[in-house]
Order: C-alpha cells, then structure tokens, then sequence
C-alpha cells in the first residue's frame, strides 16, 4: 500500500523509461515485422522445397527466409530432432543466442524498459485493486465448443474419472444438489507423476460439463513484488465469475501451496503467503453451488501445506496414476488414431515394452516416430521408425526415470506385492485384495496392494496380529525367493506399521502374556524405568514369532505366490477377480 502515495511520480518515471526505451529501440533495431504462420503450413512449405534459412533460438518462435526472400515467424516445436530434421531437409540453419542481436546498448534497452514495465505493472495493478476495475486480461479462458476433451480421451485411471463423474454432474445442475443441502466441493487435487495426463483430466471434466476452462501456473502468481500474486488470483476469480460456471485449473499448485515451514526460506515468504491467502479466502468466498470449480494439480501431495487441504478447500484428493498394461494400449492406440500405421507395427508388444511410461511418453514416442517416418518420406509409420523413437524417448529421459527400472527391481516388486497379497488371502479371508499392482504410485516405493477391513469399533486381537502379518508378508516373500542378504529397503513402511501395532498391543491393550493387563504409560510414570526396556524386549520377541508364521505360512504356499508373482509380471495389475482365479486353482489341485 505504499506505493498508493507514488503513484503519480513513478507513473511518470515509468512512462520516461519505457519512451526512452521504445525511442532508442527504434533507432536501433528497425527490422520491420514479420508476418506469422501456422505451423503446420510452415511443414508443408518445407515439404515443397520453399524454404532457405531457419535462424533458431531458445525462444517460442523461430524465424523462417524463403527462397523467394520473405520471412515468417512460426512456433518452435521444440522437438530434440528438429535442427536435424531440418538439415536432412537441405535447409540452412542458423543458430541465434538471444531473440535479436544488438549488443550492450540493446541490453540496457531491455533493463530500462523492464524497470519501467515493473513498476508500471505494480501501479497498474494497485491502482485497478483500488477501482475495482477489471484491466487488460491477464487469463484466456477456452470457451466450452472449444475444450473439445472429453473423459474418452483419458485413457486408464476408470477410478479417477468414475469419482470425477460426480463433479461434473455438480457442475451440470447445481440446483438439483442445492435441493438436497449437499454443498458443492470446491476444490480437487489431482496427484501423480508428470505426464500422466492431469492437465488433460482437468480439461476433459470441463468437456463433460459443458462450461468454460481456464488454466494457470502456480508459478504465474509467484512474483517479486508483494501482492502481485494476490492481485492476480482476485482477477483470476473475478474472470471466472464473469463465465458463471466454469472450471478453474492450476498446475503446479505447489509453486504456491508449499509447507510454510519447508525449505530454506522456512517463515518469511511474505509474497506466497498472501497469494496463498488470497486464493484459499477467494475459494471460501464463493456463492454456494454456483458451478464454479477449483482444480490444482501436483506431483507431490505431502509438501502441499496443511491450509490448501482443509475441508471446504481442496478436500479431494484424487490420484493420477501411471498407465498399466491395458491403459498403456488404449494411449497408444487413442495416439496413433490419426497416424498412419504400417501393418509392421505391433502395438500390443510396444505397450508390453513400455513399462513405466507416462502418458505423456508414449504420445511422445508416436510422435518421434512419425516424424523419423517423416522424414524418410516413407508414406507409413515402421516398426523400424518406432524403435529408433523408443530410444530417443528413453535416452532424453531423465536419470531417475520410473522407465529405467530394471527387470530385477520388477521382480522384486512382484514377490513383495505377491506376498502381501498371499498372506492377505490365507490370515485374513474376511480382507478383501480390491486391486495388486507392480506399477509405482507417488506414495510408495513399489507397487501397492489394497485392503479394506471390515468396520469395526474395535479392533480384535487376532485381527491386529493378521495385519501385523500381512505388512510383513512382503519383505518375508522377498526373503524367501532372494535370499537373505538381498532383502531390499522396499519394506520400510511396512515395518513402520507393523511395529505401530505391536507397540500398541503391548503397551495400552493388555494383548500379551508376558506383560499381561498392565499398561506400560503407566508403570513408566510411577518410577518403574525398567518397563520401558521390557516393552522393547517383548516387542522383539513376538515380532519375530510372527514373522516366523509367516515365513511359513508363505512356503506352504509358495506354488501359489510364485504363481501370483508371475501373473504380476506379465499384467502388472491384478484385480480382485484375478486373483481369487489363481489361487482357487491350486486350491483345487491340493
Ligand atoms: P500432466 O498434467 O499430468 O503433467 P498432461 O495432461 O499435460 O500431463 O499430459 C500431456 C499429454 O500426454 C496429454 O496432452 C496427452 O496427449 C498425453 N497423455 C497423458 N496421459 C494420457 C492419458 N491417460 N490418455 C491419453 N493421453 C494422455
Ligand atoms: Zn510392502
């Protein structure tokens, strides 16, 4: 609010800055400007043989010289191959460091006229937040006959969209839900790796809805300047009321969601915290069911700050997840629709080769094929052009990528997940194994088995230990096929839990002979020191007569998990259905 008082004198330096800046530019740089053409018409000029020159730089646009001497400015595409491409085409590339050359005084333009463009911005929008005007639009929303996305388009995640069905049918007719009480949510997180088609998701419940979609960046609301970003997030919602109902996307919400607390400048990020502020007041403001909703994604649930998560914010938390077997065959084959595919191509075996890909990667690597194919003018996509495009994908892809985990880790997954699964079924039939991949999630390590307990006020003894079981089935399995020495850090949570319950049995429930009805808080607060040792002690014990159990439990069955494990090799993810096939058939055969 300081600047409200400067504003007149800085309105006037900006103004000299950006004259200064625009008088000296033309002075300098007066190459006239360039018509733009669309890319695709671009290609088809390279096609023809009508281009000379592509002077390329880092920027969003490159500049293209015709043989006949015009010039056009058209998207990069950004594509590794594309320098290549274009020599193999016979045109001349020239490579630009910056957007237009002019040297040091052409520099000093571009800091005068940022300065002055800065602080012209902060008075602009200091001055609007006081008239309560909206300016020039800072969001574009796409208009709903142009969203053109549907769930269709989604391949994989059925769970996702099943439980996003119910948003859209909110959006759709608000009034039927007003009707009944129900409150509208308001804001849903979608989780999961990158590329595996959130953005895509998001846009896709506005298709279903019919209603407008508007996407920002977190990372567009986080500025320099002090309330610039809450500034940005009121205009934002100011835009989406002026549509009524709307969605609302913002990527990388935790460019402005983080933990307050995390990170170096732990405390004192006074410009996130308003932003923040602004959108989480903004959200509590709307009207009750008014069709309007907030959708962020993210990579990471657990750095998003505890404030964004509380009911009526971002409540719902739904997982994105990498593509198995099946879900990796719809992609390729919603990608490769409008492509056209040579009979040698096999994409059945390409989505078995693809494990661990995202979306994102296999639309890529079509992609990469059809311009190697392109480019050899072949008339149809190879499997030859696919296989040079599988190692370009796999090589540009970074060294923690989930697609370079190697078969042995797979392997170990499978048995681990197996033996959850196995142990589940045979110490706890009344469990049910809802789903058993080898997929990675964001939460853990390896795959992950679902169970689902019955409900219950308490808990029984027998049921606690089953559970103890079941978490330890996975390193047990792990142990009994690889051998000691390789048991891997794959079970680390699992033993978090286990001991969890243990403790607990031990200490509070009076759910052990040795220490019987006492409880242990207790003794410890009454002086006896020693208790606090006995707990440890009795812990060790009886956690290794479980895990004993099951180390046996797993080797009279071990046809049976061997059994699941390759199954889990081969599809990735097993239903419930699938798994109740495989072990009634050795069931049946004992
Ligand atoms: P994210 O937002 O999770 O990073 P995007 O939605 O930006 O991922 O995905 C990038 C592109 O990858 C999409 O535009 C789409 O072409 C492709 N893609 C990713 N996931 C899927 C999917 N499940 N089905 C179809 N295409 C997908
Ligand atoms: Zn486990």
């Amino acid at each position: 609010m300081k600047f409200l008082s400067n504003i007149r004198i800085s309105h006037i330096i900006a103004g000299i800055l950006i004259i200064a800046a625009i008088i000296a530019g033309i002075l300098i740089y007066n190459e006239p400007e360039h018509d733009k053409l669309p890319y695709n018409q671009f290609l088809q000029a390279v096609e023809r043989g009508a281009v000379d020159k592509i002077y390329l730089s880092n920027s969003d646009r490159i500049k293209a010289e015709y043989k006949d001497g015009k010039t056009f400015i058209t998207d990069n595409p950004r594509t590794e191959n594309f320098k290549e491409f274009l020599l193999t085409q016979g045109i001349e590339v020239v490579e630009v460091k910056e957007k237009i050359q002019g040297g040091q005084v052409f520099s000093a333009i571009i800091t005068l006229s940022l300065v002055g463009f800065f602080i012209f911005a902060i008075n602009r929008n200091v001055s609007r937040e006081k008239q309560g005007k909206a300016g020039k639009q800072l969001f574009n929303a796409i208009l709903p006959e142009n969203v053109n996305v549907k769930f269709d388009n989604v391949a994989g995640n059925e769970e996702a969209k099943e439980s996003l069905q119910e948003l859209v049918d909110f959006i759709k007719n608000p009034e039927k839900y007003t009707r009944y009480g129900a409150r509208m949510p308001r804001g849903v997180i979608l989780y999961g790796s990158p590329g595996t088609g959130k953005t895509l998701m998001a846009k896709a419940i506005a298709g279903e809805a019919g209603v407008p979609f508007i996407a920002v960046s977190g990372s567009d609301f986080v500025q320099v300047y002090v309330g610039v970003g809450a500034g940005r997030i009121r205009d934002l919602f100011r835009k989406a009321r002026s549509y009524g109902k709307c969605v609302i996307f913002i990527d990388e919400i935790d460019a402005l969601g983080k933990k307050r607390d995390a990170g170096l400048d732990g405390g004192g990020n006074d410009e996130r915290d308003q932003t923040l502020n602004a959108l989480l007041s903004e959200m509590s403001g709307f009207h009750e069911n008014q069709g309007i909703v907030v959708i962020a994604a993210t990579n990471r649930l657990d750095i998003l700050d505890e404030a964004l998560l509380r009911p009526g914010r971002f409540d719902r938390h739904i997982e994105i997840q990498l593509p198995d077997l099946k879900s990796r065959l719809k992609i390729l084959k919603l990608h490769s629709k409008n492509k056209p595919l040579d009979d040698s191509v096999n994409l059945e075996k390409l989505a078995h080769q693809t494990v661990y890909f995202s979306g994102a990667k296999l639309e890529s690597l079509l992609n990469e094929a059809a311009i190697n194919a392109a480019r050899r003018s072949s008339g149809s996509i190879q499997a030859k052009d696919i296989d040079k495009a599988f190692y370009t994908v796999i090589a540009g892809a970074e060294k923690k990528d989930r697609s370079t985990i190697s078969e042995q880790d797979r392997k170990i997954t499978a048995y681990h997940e197996a033996g959850h699964a196995l142990v589940t079924k045979l110490a706890a039939p009344e469990n049910r194994v809802t789903r058993i991949t080898i997929i990675p999630s964001t939460k853990g390590s390896g795959g992950f088995s679902m169970n689902i307990p019955p409900d219950r006020m308490y808990h029984r003894k027998k049921e606690m230990e089953s559970s103890i079981k079941i978490a330890l089935a996975g390193r047990a399995a792990e142990e009994l096929i690889f051998g000691e020495e390789n048991i891997t850090t794959g079970a680390s949570n699992d033993l978090e839990k286990a001991t969890e319950i243990l403790i607990n049995m031990i200490r509070r429930f009076g759910m052990n002979d040795k220490s019987g009805l006492l409880n242990y808080d207790v003794l410890y607060k009454n002086g006896f020191r020693q208790a606090q040792n006995d707990v440890l002690e009795e812990c060790k014990n009886r956690m290794d007569e479980l895990y004993s159990e099951v180390k046996n439990l797993i080797e009279q069955n071990m046809k049976v998990l061997v059994a699941i494990a390759e199954n889990l090799l081969k599809y990735e993810t097993l239903e419930e259905k699938d798994l109740n096939l495989i072990i009634q058939a050795y069931a049946e055969a004992v």
